[in-house]
């Protein structure tokens, strides 16, 4: 049966790109705005570097859009997260909770802490962290002292965990965070996928003590690369603000800094870009959706697979749109993924699990059967908000 499901599958897909004569990438910007005019202005001026009013510009929007308190833009969304986890308190020897089904960066960024990423599963519906497997996974391998979570196996701290919002879909934060809470692990949300999405109304990056959004070329809303830190509380919001301008106390003319920082704050050029992107990011939604919406009637009543729906919690952005078979090899998968390149449809699969990237193959982990299993089974579908109009 599945030589014919993957043909199928791709025959649908075909079908819904006729003019693909020039190939359709997965996630291609859209500059249809102020960008020109934006850009041009940071020329002109001059500022085009790390200080610079379209930089608070494109903070007090995200605020805004995001009803986060604070917003830090940085160079990008890996820098964004390793200074989450340095705030965080995450050093040398602690573990990490983070899901193996994400983008390198999320273990990149707890590495270049000194600390030890350590995987879990996600499920089916959300595409992230199990919270159900995670507790009772807890229950085996975690102590409660009084300082905070320990694992028993490795005696090492469980200082923090990263919750991934899959391609932009949420995870189910209230769960995730009160499993935090009870075992005294700090929260912090991996959103670059996520701007423009919605958790019971509100948008994500609310829910940890801070979180990470990414502009990079293919994100919702790109400034050519960047990131940005949003947090709720005031003290995570200054100390970020220090340490990614390189911790330099502000005076007219003294270089003087105060413990290492870093060169991570995002420059004004960027930045510019970015507040012409982010005027247009409601739109952007509305297409994003709509394209959601395309696929889930193309595949309608195809056997075999499924487009990912959002769940009944989430208003999500649908960064990237995908179609999930029941049964399928990595062989197959691969089959289709040919089938689809040949026609000039960029289809990809989703990330190879970090547990199985040589760097982290050692790390500990739990049961990872749905990701593995969602390994062999996902494919990603063109998603740029660019197709909304041709369709
Ligand atoms: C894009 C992305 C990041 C950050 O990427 P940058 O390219 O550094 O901006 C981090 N985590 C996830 C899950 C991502 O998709």
């Amino acid at each position: 049966m599945n030589k014919t499901t993957i043909q199928e599958a791709f025959k649908i897909l075909a079908g819904a790109f006729p003019e693909a004569r020039k190939p359709i990438g997965l996630h291609e910007p859209s500059f249809s705005g102020q960008e020109w005019n934006y850009v041009k202005d940071c020329l002109d001026s001059g500022w085009v570097s790390s200080v610079g009013e379209y930089v608070n510009r494109f903070e007090r929007m995200l605020e805004e859009y995001t009803g986060v308190n604070h917003a830090i833009a940085t160079v990008n969304g890996t820098a964004a997260l390793h200074i989450c986890l340095i705030l965080a308190g995450v050093s040398a020897d602690d573990e990490v909770l983070i899901p193996s089904l994400t983008f390198v960066a999320t273990a990149n960024a707890v590495r270049y802490c000194g600390a030890i990423p350590h995987f879990v599963d996600v499920d089916l519906l959300s595409l992230g962290i199990d919270t159900v497997k995670l507790r009772t996974y807890l229950e085996q391998i975690a102590i409660r002292k009084s300082d905070g979570c320990y694992n028993r196996n490795t005696g090492r701290r469980i200082r923090g965990l990263v919750v991934m919002h899959t391609f932009g879909h949420p995870s189910d934060l209230d769960s995730i965070q009160s499993v935090c809470q009870e075992y005294n692990i700090t929260l912090i949300e991996d959103a670059a996928e996520a701007l423009g999405s919605f958790y019971k109304g509100k948008h994500c990056g609310n829910w940890g003590a801070s979180a990470t959004l990414s502009f990079n070329g293919n994100k919702v809303v790109t400034c050519g690369g960047g990131g940005a830190i949003l947090t709720n509380n005031k003290d995570i919001a200054q100390q970020a603000r220090h340490i990614t301008t390189t911790a330099k106390l502000p005076h007219a003319w003294e270089f003087y800094h105060d413990q290492t920082g870093y060169n991570y704050r995002m420059p004004n050029i960027n930045a510019a870009l970015g507040c012409a992107q982010l005027e247009k990011l409601p739109t952007f939604i509305r297409e994003k959706r709509e394209i959601a919406k395309n696929y889930h009637r193309l595949y309608a009543n195809f056997n075999g697979a499924h487009v990912f729906n959002e769940q009944q919690y989430s208003s999500s952005n649908y960064w990237l749109n995908l179609l999930i078979f029941s049964g399928i090899t990595r062989h197959e998968r691969d089959e289709l993924l040919g089938m689809c390149h040949e026609a000039n449809i960029l289809c990809r699969p989703i990330w190879t699990p970090m547990h199985r990237l040589p760097m982290y193959e050692s790390c500990p982990r739990m049961d990872l059967s749905i990701t593995e299993k969602l390994h062999e089974r996902v494919i990603c579908l063109p998603s740029g908000t660019r197709l909304s109009r041709h369709e």
